[in-house]
């Protein structure tokens, strides 16, 4: 990689950025009462330094404040799966909100135990409670675990993300021990005092951390997602679930992203035996909706505790958590959206999205990989694809990685910032797709000069 020529290109995509949104930027400039700016702080992880603002988006499409359409494969970065705003959860909300009336009364309705039903004939466990996030299912989950084992500690992948979960803040240090994650805010405490850690795809640093015989969970997505894909090799996770059942720790997988390989996320792909799951963002179709699912033996365990507070203040739980709001679009995203043919339709355009990437690395001979976890697809600036999260994150390029999501957003295509990923919805088309193609094939020309 010529840097020279890459910075100089960078230089010109962000001087048209500029030029291209003037509307976003003054609003940007304008936004004097916001924390850093924005809404909330991670919006400024955006190439060319100032957000696009949203103007509206349907489907797979998204118009900006200054009137630009873009190809959306970034949907939220999932939480937009089901496609923007589609129609049966738009009229399931209005149905909801205006004309029955009533987001949020602290009273169940019938939607949940439809959602609860479809969630076990799709994931397998057996009982399901609601969250408006994933941060929080994953929050109360390892709560659970730790009541029911008797345990202090939840282990994690190393560079896994699970939400602002504090027990997940750590990664394995150049000696293997666990550490600190880099630039955690306001640590509540030594994080290895309530957690440890593993690489992705290494049984024996897993069971040398589970032979403390202090782990309740550990908590993981059955592949790594949030820092590039990095997918499982054969029988790790067969060996994850054997380890976790010998030395008596919970097993949860985290499923708001791996979501993507299927109706059942690779938990069903993959014939997988969580003891817990836990999953957020697309299940809502866009209105904040999370759940966690335990086993029917797990809950019985759990329910016949009288020393743990599961009803009132003992830690477990939201108010809004489980609304009539958000569960009634969960519903209507199950039913209707994210079907059973959906997925299988998105995941044929993830793969026709990896082939066209492939084939613009194959003609540049480009030392990068891609993976794909059904319909989601990344691309990784190193070749083979890394193996675990400490490799994957040795392998960042943020000039590069700023490079084409700036060179694609001004040529109307978005990718998820923080990744080279992207995510095809029902609404996706495989025109959509090969513009995507067309347009990452021009950056790598550009690229090679
Ligand atoms: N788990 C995983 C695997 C995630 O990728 C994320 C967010 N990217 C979360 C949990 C947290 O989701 P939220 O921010 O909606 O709480």
């Amino acid at each position: 990689m010529d840097r020279t020529r890459l910075h100089a290109l960078l230089n010109r995509e962000s001087a048209e950025a500029e030029r291209r949104n003037p509307r976003s930027r003054a609003a940007y400039a304008r936004a004097d009462h916001l924390f850093g700016r924005v809404p909330m702080t991670w919006m400024n992880k955006t190439a060319g330094g100032f957000p696009r603002y949203l103007a509206g988006a349907r489907g797979a499409r998204v118009t900006d404040a200054d009137g630009h359409e873009y190809l959306d494969f970034c949907l939220g970065d999932t939480g937009a799966m089901a496609g923007h705003s589609p129609a049966a959860v738009t009229e399931a909300v209005h149905l909801r909100y205006a004309r029955l009336g009533g987001a949020t009364a602290m009273l169940p309705t019938e939607d949940a135990e439809w959602v609860g039903a479809e969630l076990t004939r799709r994931f397998g466990l057996a009982r399901w409670s609601f969250s408006l996030t994933a941060t929080d299912a994953n929050r109360w989950a390892i709560r659970l675990a730790r009541a029911v084992t008797g345990r202090p500690k939840i282990l994690v992948n190393s560079y896994c993300y699970h939400g602002s979960v504090d027990e997940s803040l750590i990664v394995t240090g150049p000696d293997g021990t666990g550490t600190a994650r880099p630039g955690n805010v306001g640590a509540p405490c030594d994080v290895t005092l309530t957690s440890r850690v593993a690489e992705f795809n290494d049984l024996a640093g897993l069971e040398r951390e589970l032979a403390h015989g202090d782990v309740a969970a550990v908590l993981m997505e059955p592949a790594l997602t949030n820092i590039g894909i990095v997918l499982p090799e054969p029988g790790y996770l067969e060996g994850v679930r054997e380890l976790t059942r010998r030395y008596g720790t919970l097993l949860i997988n985290d499923e708001t992203h791996t979501f993507s390989a299927g109706p059942g996320g690779c938990t069903a792909a993959w014939d997988l035996e969580p003891d817990l799951l836990t999953i957020g963002k697309a299940i809502g179709g866009g209105i904040p909706a999370g759940a966690y699912g335990l086993s029917a033996e797990l809950a019985d365990r759990l329910l016949t505790r009288t020393d743990l507070d599961l009803v009132d203040m003992g830690g477990v739980g939201g108010t809004l958590a489980g609304n009539a709001l958000s569960v009634a679009a969960t519903r209507a995203t199950l039913e209707h959206v994210l079907t059973d043919e959906a997925f299988a339709r998105m995941g044929v355009l993830a793969e026709r999205f990896e082939a066209g990437v492939l084939a613009g690395i194959g003609a540049h001979r480009l030392p990068w990989s891609v993976s794909r976890l059904g319909a989601r697809t990344e691309y990784r600036f190193t070749s083979p694809a890394p193996r675990n999260g400490t490799e994957s994150a040795q392998a960042a390029d943020p000039e590069l990685e700023d490079f084409l999501h700036l060179y694609l957003a001004n040529r109307g295509i978005l990718l998820t910032p923080f990744h080279n990923m992207a995510l095809m919805c029902p609404d996706t088309t495989a025109a959509d797709v090969d513009t995507h193609t067309e347009v990452f094939a021009a950056a790598l020309a550009e690229l090679a000069g």
